[in-house]
């Protein structure tokens, strides 16, 4: 499956704030956001020009990038969430929020969304009992999220485990038995994705 291969750290400083793609690193002190958080290239430092369109263009890169998509995916994300009846922007989040290897990474089960994607691609989780290998399998209100017990990778998600201490409240989590469980939809006071969803939707209904 196609992904951006690119270095995470100079995402990060692109949008000038931790985006935490990097798992553990993204916690010390060796996070390239505190030690050089002007934005990369030759021109880093200098000023630049904010227009309408380029905060819209932005805070859609930066959405797309701290959930790991390429373009046409996140495009096809945000014309689903556009048919759907609620506010756009905020369904355009829950359909991101609910992807498999997200509710992974927000249970705790592994360090970062990129390391959940290839837990997932694996076949280290099991969706009720079922093993899924899809990242973008949408889990659903009352669908329980379950380390395969044949899984060799058991210690690497008990390591990461350790890195959290609560999960979102539209989820419940119990690490000592490696199993998780989503509640509900969430809303979009319990998403703490640092984006502006308008501006994205805005530069989509150009
Ligand atoms: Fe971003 Fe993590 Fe790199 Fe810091 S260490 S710049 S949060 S990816």
């Amino acid at each position: 499956m196609a992904r951006d291969l690119g270095p995470k750290c100079r995402i990060c400083r692109r949008e000038g704030m931790k985006l935490f793609l990097k798992g553990e690193r993204c916690l010390t002190e060796k996070c390239a956001i505190e030690r050089r958080s002007y934005p990369p290239g030759e021109h880093g430092r200098g000023r630049i020009k904010q227009s309408e369109y380029l905060l819209q263009l932005r805070e859609k890169q930066k959405a797309r990038r701290y959930y790991g998509l390429l373009e046409k995916q996140f495009r096809t994300y945000y014309d689903k969430a556009s048919k759907r009846s609620g506010v756009t922007g905020e369904e355009l989040l829950r359909m991101l929020e609910t992807r498999l290897d997200n509710v992974v990474y927000r249970l705790g089960f592994a360090a970062s969304r990129a390391q959940a994607r290839q837990l997932v691609r694996h076949g280290h989780f099991q969706v009720n009992g079922r093993r899924v290998n899809i990242p973008s399998y949408q889990v659903r209100p009352n669908d329980v999220v379950t380390v395969a017990s044949s899984s060799s990778a058991q210690q690497v998600i008990r390591d990461a485990t350790d890195l959290v201490s609560t999960v979102a409240p539209w989820l419940q989590a119990d690490h000592d038995g490696l199993t998780g469980k989503m509640l509900k939809q969430p809303e979009r006071d319990e998403i703490d994705t640092p984006v502006q969803e308008q501006l994205i939707v805005e530069l989509y209904s150009k």
